[in-house]
């Protein structure tokens, strides 16, 4: 059968009406439902961190579920590692549980011992923090030196010789940027690492 154009658009006009009524008589045929599909519960959650035991500052990643991590590895997106760690950093649950238990040895809170003492004792932070504040003021106001005599001429040095400290190894680059600079805004000349002793 032969359509002229005028034919040929009525034809189409009438099967697309078509469509569109089918459609609106019923909407199942022509539209996809809408299901609500509730959240997901993640149990085990990821998070990642740094390696704390040189400066290196390996990225490590962290399953957590419920209250424990479960399982530390490198991250394979850190640029510094690309998801190796080194025998120390796959030690890093240890510092949560060992064998499933909770480490034994893990410390929640920091130890104090008194000058001559020779036990530790469990402190709280806040007194933790508070006495190490007064005793690096105090040290370095009874100990401050501003000047020291060379053959007779007074050298302005503002420094004190009485504190000394220490790095860890365990301390990743921005912390060291921000321990010494803290050190030598203090007037601290002794700064060491255990790594050059
Ligand atoms: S201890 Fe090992 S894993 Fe941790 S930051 Fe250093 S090199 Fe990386």
């Amino acid at each position: 059968m032969e359509l002229n154009r005028r034919e040929f658009l009525k034809a189409s006009g009438a099967g697309v009406g078509g469509i569109f009524l089918l459609g609106a008589l019923n909407p199942d045929i022509a539209l996809a439902r809408t299901v609500n599909i509730p959240p997901l519960k993640r149990k085990v959650t990821e998070t990642t961190t740094i390696c704390c035991y040189c400066a290196v500052g390996c990225g490590a990643v962290v399953a957590t579920y419920e209250d424990g991590a479960i399982k530390i590895e490198g991250d394979p997106d850190h640029p510094i590692n690309e998801g190796t760690l080194c025998s120390k950093g796959q030690a890093l649950p240890q510092f949560h549980t060992v064998d499933g238990e909770d480490n034994p040895n893990r410390l929640t809170k920091p130890l104090y011992r008194a000058a001559g003492g020779t036990t530790w004792q469990e402190v709280e932070w806040d007194w933790a923090l508070d006495t190490i504040a007064q005793r690096v003021k105090k040290t370095r106001d009874d100990n401050w030196l501003s000047t020291i005599n060379v053959g007779g001429t007074n050298y302005p040095v503002n420094r004190t010789d009485a504190i000394a400290n220490f790095g860890g190894g365990e301390l990743d680059n921005e912390e060291c940027y921000l321990l010494v600079k803290m050190a030598r805004a203090l007037g601290l000349v002794y700064i060491e690492h255990c790594a050059r002793i």
